[in-house]
Parts: C-alpha cells; sequence; structure tokens
C-alpha cells in the first residue's frame, strides 16, 4: 500500500493531512499540477478567474473554459462548446461568467450553478447554457482533484467496467453502408449507426428546382423525403443481409420528416431490429410521440437538441421515448446531466448522451464520467481524436474494443494546452451550410 491511500485508509484526510502533494502520471493521464499542501480540502477556494480557451484545428470550433483558483496550481476546465456561435458563448464567459463567479467559493458548486443559471434573468437558452457547461464541469474537474478522485467516483463509482459505445457507419449506397458495418464489426464495435450519404441522404435527390429558379442561396442543400425513406429501408435490408443479426444497428432520422412519414418509416424498419431510431421529431413536434408509440415497438432515442427542461420532463415521465440523447453541454453541464438522469431511472429510460465532433475532448469526458456511474447508462458514441488534438487535450478518452476509457487520473482527467490550441484559431467565416437544407420547392427543412 502506497503513501496515498494508507493515508487515506487512516482516515487522515479528514484531520487536515494533506493528500494532494507530488504529481500523479502513468499512460494517458495528463500530468496533474502540483497542489501546495491545504489544512484542509474544505477549506474556501476563491475563484480568480474564468476564461474561454478556444481552438479550431480540424475545422471544428472548440471552446472550453478554465476555471483558476486562488490556490496555485489549481484549476479546471469544462466544455462549452457550441460551434455554431461560438463567438457568443466566448463572451457569455469572458464578459460574465467571469466578473459574475470571481470571489466564490469552488466547492458550492450547486450554489454556483443555481445562481449563475438566473444571473441573466431570461435563460434557458444554448449560449448561456454552454456558458454555464463549462463552468460547471471545469467545477466538477476540480472538485476531483481536491478529493484526489476521478469525477465518477464523485458520482457514485463505477457501475460497469468501460463505457459502450456505438460508431459511425454507412455510405453512399446500401452496398457501402454493409461494407461499413463489416469493417466497423472488425475493429471490435458491437453497435453501428448507418446512415445513407449525409443526413437524409441529400445525395439521391433530384435537381433542385429552387436553384434554377434563383431562390434561396447557392450553397443551399436539397432533400427528396420519399427517396430518403424508400434508400433508408433498402439500406437496412442489405445490412441484414450482408452482417447478419448480431450487431446493433442505429439510425437517425434527424427530425427531417414529416411526423407520418417519420412514423411510416420506423414501422417498416422494425423487421430489422434496429437498437434504437434517433430524433423521429424536431422538439417542435414532441406531441406526435404518444401517436409513434401506438404504431410501433422500435426503441427511440431523442433530444440532442433540448435546452430546456420544459421539452424533456413531460416526455420521460410518459415514457415517450427510450433513451434520452441530451447534448450535456447544451443544458449546462454535469450538474443538470446528472439530474436528467436520475429521472430517467425512475422511468427506465436509458443515457445516450449526444457525443459528436463537436463536443471538445473534455465534453467527451465528462459524458463517460457519468455512463461509468449512473445505473440507467445506455449507449455512447465512440470518439476518434486526431493527434493533434490528443496533443492539445491530454489525457483525452481512447477506445479499446469499442469500449471508451478514460484514465484515472484526479477530476476529468483532461486537460488543454493553451499555447497549442491558441495556434488555430476561429475561423474568420462562419459556415451555415450544413443547417441549409430545402425541398425541391425551396420550402425549408429542419437540419
Ligand atoms: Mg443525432
Amino acid at each position: 500500500m502506497n503513501r496515498r491511500k494508507s493515508l487515506r485508509s487512516l482516515g487522515l484526510a479528514a484531520l487536515g493531512m494533506p493528500l494532494l502533494s507530488g504529481k500523479l502520471k502513468a499512460e494517458n493521464q495528463p500530468e496533474i499540477p502540483t497542489i501546495p499542501n491545504r489544512s484542509s480540502t474544505l477549506d474556501p477556494v476563491k475563484i480568480t478567474k474564468v476564461k474561454a480557451i478556444y481552438t479550431c484545428p480540424h475545422g471544428i470550433e472548440l471552446i472550453v473554459v478554465k476555471v483558476e483558483t486562488d490556490t496555485p496550481g489549481l484549476y479546471g476546465v469544462g466544455c462549452a462548446t457550441f460551434r455554431q456561435r461560438a463567438h457568443a458563448v466566448i463572451a457569455a464567459i469572458d464578459k460574465y461568467l467571469d466578473d459574475f463567479c470571481r470571489g466564490r467559493d469552488v466547492h458550492n458548486i450547486e450554489d454556483i450553478w443555481q445562481t449563475a443559471y438566473v444571473s441573466s434573468y431570461w435563460r434557458n437558452g444554448p449560449v448561456l447554457n454552454n456558458a454555464l457547461s463549462g463552468l460547471d464541469q471545469a467545477l466538477w474537474d476540480i472538485k476531483g482533484k481536491l478529493a484526489n478522485m476521478p469525477v465518477y467516483q464523485l458520482l457514485g463509482g463505477k457501475c460497469r467496467f468501460a463505457v459502450d459505445t456505438y460508431s459511425h457507419g454507412g455510405g453512399r449506397s446500401p452496398e457501402e453502408a454493409a461494407e461499413s458495418v463489416l469493417a466497423k464489426q472488425e475493429q471490435g464495435f458491437r453497435h453501428v449507426r448507418i446512415q445513407l450519404g449525409g443526413y437524409g441522404a441529400t445525395h439521391l435527390s433530384d435537381a433542385p428546382d429552387f436553384k434554377n429558379a434563383g431562390f434561396g442561396m447557392p450553397d443551399d442543400n436539397v432533400m427528396d423525403p420519399v427517396a430518403y425513406m424508400k434508400g433508408v429501408v433498402r439500406m437496412f435490408d442489405k445490412v441484414r443481409e450482408v452482417a447478419g443479426d448480431k450487431v446493433e444497428l442505429l439510425h437517425d432520422i434527424h427530425e427531417r420528416l414529416q411526423p407520418m412519414d417519420a412514423i411510416n418509416l420506423i414501422k417498416q424498419l422494425e423487421q430489422y431490429r434496429p437498437f434504437f431510431i434517433e430524433d423521429p421529431f424536431s422538439p417542435e413536434n414532441i406531441s406526435w410521440f404518444p401517436l409513434l408509440r401506438q404504431q410501433t415497438s422500435v426503441p427511440i432515442s431523442m433530444g440532442e437538441l433540448y435546452n430546456n427542461p420544459h421539452e424533456w420532463i413531460e416526455p420521460m415521465t410518459k415514457r415517450l421515448f427510450d433513451f434520452i440523447r441530451i447534448h450535456i453541454s447544451q443544458i449546462g453541464g454535469i450538474t443538470p446531466a446528472m439530474k436528467v438522469a436520475r429521472l430517467g431511472e425512475w422511468f427506465n429510460i436509458r443515457t445516450a448522451w449526444h457525443g459528436p465532433g463537436d463536443v471538445s475532448p473534455v465534453g467527451h469526458a465528462a459524458n463517460a464520467h457519468i455512463d461509468l456511474a449512473v445505473w440507467n447508462f445506455g449507449i455512447q458514441e465512440a470518439v476518434n481524436f486526431s493527434p493533434l488534438l490528443q496533443e492539445i487535450f491530454p489525457g483525452s478518452p481512447r477506445m479499446e474494443n469499442g469500449y471508451m476509457i478514460i484514465n484515472e487520473a484526479p477530476g476529468l482527467g483532461v486537460d488543454v494546452n493553451e499555447e497549442l490550441a491558441m495556434k488555430y484559431p476561429l475561423p474568420e467565416k462562419n459556415n451555415y451550410n450544413w443547417t441549409q437544407l430545402r425541398k425541391r420547392d425551396g420550402t425549408p427543412i429542419r437540419p
């Protein structure tokens, strides 16, 4: 037994013995800064600065919050990534949260969350929620460092040895999609999401009449809902034929269909036993769920666009879907996400936190810490960080045999190399293209 463990087992931490001196370093773990001896880990630790750190190494804007304290070397980082409005989130952090938080005690996460939440009076929007998430996750990171424990331990400890994931497969044709599933299985994945090209299979659409008429903007995309629906059924059929029944298949409708079309498509997919179908409706169409539930037993995943508690409380307590798919930084961080997870436990709704490329490695680690600790974990999106991203964010989660593995460093276990991050500034011009989608006549479609 090493000295650190023996001190803890003797209960000397409670007597004020320092546990945080020295450095911890292991494979895939960032070097944890040395924190000077403290008389007690519960002495007030004041916030001295809250700031945004942003970087765009692969064309995706990533934002994290760094919370600095009056204890030399003690800081935390949290994910505040909302790439579509990056500059607005940065302003919310640097111009408001910094000012609001200075002098507050890092120990009181719930108090800081609740007071920051109402500090704008108007609340529950994506910009302010992301800023709040960066602050909240950074405070959990700090609490872990003070307790000398990974955050999942503070959330109740492990409920599973690692985080099971699904990987993104698919292709521009059913045959390509089937090939991708075989390749993912080779890599050790048991769950694969299959899409036919991009969301909505826009490549299957005919020439966009609205462009010929000079309507819209030159870069706008076009989608033919019927071609998409027919193509997805053919894709599932081919994938089951080629890859068999052992693999779990997922698909994301991405709110792109009219509600009754989505219901019809899901009924047709039932025979292929999907693991879940994601976002059949836009949040604005939430009232269609009871009809969907009467028509099919296919498991449904919902909620990556949710920002406001009013969007998830009623459908969860009515068991209108099976997986809650919230993007954790969009609701304000670990603190509210744990409440959502606990709510789901009572109604047997499992978690499937949104985990795409526009979540920073810090945010993916936060997802995984919750995934390890809550009983009603469902599935997580796999990560695939480039060597550069791993250098900017030392300690990033990694994959092994289809599982996401996080390191055991105190806190969230991920740091940020500010100097390197700054070498990849945000782009001068904003890209709206991905969200701009129209029917053949030019009618905008929810993206
Ligand atoms: Mg989605």
